[in-house]
């Protein structure tokens, strides 16, 4: 196969990372040989079920955990043999927060720019705590800001050293809305500059808004790497409302093809395959099991709907 000329903003190949495990317990096998790539300057979503071992891959490339084999590199940046190249091009939002908290702002930033190399005359410190709203904030104690103002910062302490690859692990989670649009804005236009981002997130509205390039992973492994779009049509899927009459219905058996969306209020919405399960099928599934069905309407399937159906079973 021939190489793309496009240069390439991460580059992942044969990743494999397998935790001891506490005492003695089982060792456990997050990333299994996993190959990945990412054109510079896209805005890539990275996607899977908990424990899809997302956190692993951002943690590796962040060093802050060690692969047990493969190889990583930002365009030709070896992450094992150009060491420091490579942690000044990345800059990595973790998933969870961690603060020392006799810091200000201000000096918490400082401090990570000095340990990146950036000259003081190269500090635009201030310029980032306005841009991340924490301008009144900048000498303020640690332990008298909000959640979502740690969260801000943490954003702050990966984008310090203006690095060319930027990796947020669910910066959204728990944050409210109009934290999750500063975000996004603040995300949209660092990439509109160039900035490659990969981009982790639970809210798959997000991601089908935001990301033109979608992975999903699963317990360790790639089940799909598409154009957003391309994802979408990908699956020929469709969702069906069904409001029906019974009462205290627990358990309805479905086809493989097809999965439960929502369920309640005698209200339940199926996606389904349209390739594998003709909508008459379905129907008579429903019947068979007694379902007497009082409304129905159908409407076009969503990332969601796509990722649950790739995520079920395997
Ligand atoms: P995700 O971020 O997609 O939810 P993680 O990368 O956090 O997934 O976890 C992948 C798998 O690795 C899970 O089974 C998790 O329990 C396991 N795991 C994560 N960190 C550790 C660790 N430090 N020690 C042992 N197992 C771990
Ligand atoms: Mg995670």
């Amino acid at each position: 196969m021939r190489t793309e000329l496009t240069e390439l903003g991460l580059e992942v190949q044969n990743l494999n990372k397998v935790y001891k495990g506490y005492d003695k317990s089982e060792p456990v096998v997050a990333l299994k040989n996993l190959s990945l790539q990412v054109k510079k300057g896209a805005f890539f979503g990275l996607l899977g079920p908990n424990g899809a071992g997302k956190s692993t891959l951002i943690n590796i490339l962040a060093g802050l955990v060690i692969k047990t084999s493969g190889k990583v590199k930002i365009r030709n940046i070896d992450q094992d043999i150009n060491v420091r190249e490579f942690k000044r091009s990345i800059g990595v939002v973790p998933q969870e927060t961690n603060f020392d908290p006799f810091l200000t702002p201000y000096e918490s930033l400082d401090i990570q720019a000095g340990l990146y190399g950036v000259k003081k005359s190269e500090r635009n410190i201030n310029q980032l705590l306005k841009r991340l709203g924490l301008e009144g904030k900048s000498n303020a104690y640690m332990r008298s800001l909000s959640g979502g103002m740690r969260r801000r910062l943490l954003i702050g302490k990966a984008l310090v050293h203006a690095p060319e690859v930027v990796i947020l692990d669910e910066p959204t989670a728990g944050v409210d809305i109009e934290l999750r649009e500063m975000l996004w804005d603040y995300m949209k236009d660092l990439n509109a500059n160039g900035t490659t981002i990969i981009l982790t997130t639970h809210y798959l509205e997000e991601a089908q808004a935001l990301c033109e390039k979608i992975a999903i992973l699963n317990k360790g492994e790639l089940i799909a790497c598409n154009d957003t779009s391309d994802l979408l049509a990908r699956v020929n899927l469709k969702v069906i409302n069904i409001k029906y009459s019974n009462l205290n219905l627990k358990k309805i058996n479905l086809p493989d093809k097809a999965s439960i969306k929502e369920h309640k209020n005698q209200k339940l919405s199926i996606s389904y395959d349209r390739n594998e399960i003709k909508t008459d099928q379905l129907l008579d599934c429903l019947r068979s099991q007694g379902i007497i069905m009082m409304d129905l309407s159908t409407e076009e399937a969503d990332l969601a709907d796509v990722f649950r159906l790739l995520t079920k079973n395997n």
